[in-house]
């Protein structure tokens, strides 16, 4: 079973120098996959040429594309839409629509903005049955509220900074959780306990690399290739077998991207 990394940013600065060796790395980990994920229209084009590159490393990878709250105050909720449209007509067909979300740690951006940017988002995969990628801080409960009173494909949450029963709540409105780096500090102790008790079939891994490294690799630039590590990381919370608990997961990512990765995979 295939150990895929489900969010991860490959046309970000941080790897505009060595892509192709940070992919041969992943690769040589025993990464086979990749989903790399957008943040806004103004880098679509340069992630399909990321895409095209970790392809030619060996890698399988996908496509999600979306605008991230952080644009919400240059993105309007139109522009964010065309985007998707142009992407869903073009070669690269997005596997799910993300990053998207809410961020109320950043108090420069307005609510309403965002709100509005995500949920003409979250409306237009729904309308595609796409998952949607979300990007949650310190709005579990307004990413809630919203889930709850609109139609949507289900998603995964990633980077998720909420409670236990946040965290239920998501996987009974049909959500994964994407399991990061986070995992892997040792003084993680809410983070733990959740890992360990939430069900086995609402989990995925994740990087968000070039960013939230695990605790070996603090300071550091993360990468795919440091995936296995939170698989580790898991297994051992879990008190399960690595193989066991690749199997599962990869069970969970075909479930969560609707077995699109099958059909859509290295070019
Ligand atoms: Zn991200």
């Amino acid at each position: 079973m295939e150990l895929i990394d489900t969010h991860c940013h490959l046309d970000a600065a941080a790897f505009a120098d060595d892509l192709p060796a940070v992919m041969r790395h992943a690769v040589e980990q025993g990464v086979a996959g990749v989903v790399a994920v957008g943040v806004s229209p103004m880098d679509f084009s340069a992630q399909c040429r990321a895409i095209t590159q970790a392809r030619r490393a060996g890698l399988s990878a996908w496509a999600a594309f979306g605008t991230h709250p952080w644009w919400a105050n240059r993105v309007d909720p139109a522009e964010a839409v065309d985007g998707l449209e142009a992407q869903w007509a073009g070669a690269e067909r997005p596997v799910a629509v993300g990053e998207v979300g809410l961020d109320f740690a950043r108090d420069d951006i307005e609510t309403e903005q965002q709100n509005a940017l995500f949920t003409a988002q979250l409306d237009w995969a729904a309308e595609r049955d796409l998952p949607v990628i979300l990007h949650e801080q310190k709005s579990a409960d307004r990413l809630l509220y919203w889930l709850r009173r609109r139609r949507h494909a289900g998603g995964v949450v990633h980077g998720f900074t909420g409670s236990q029963q946040q965290a239920e709540q998501f996987i009974e409105q049909g959500f994964f959780i994407g399991v990061g780096g986070a995992i892997t500090h040792p003084g993680a102790h809410r983070m733990h306990r959740m890992m360990r008790e939430l069900p086995l079939d609402s989990l995925v891994l994740e990087t968000d690399a070039p960013n939230q490294p695990g605790h070996a690799h603090r300071g550091e630039r993360n990468r795919p290739g440091y995936l296995p590590e939170n698989l580790t990381a898991l297994a051992s919370l879990r008190g399960l077998d690595e193989g066991q608990l690749r199997e599962a997961i990869a069970r969970n990512v075909e479930r969560l991207f609707k077995g699109r990765l099958r059909y859509n995979a290295a070019g």
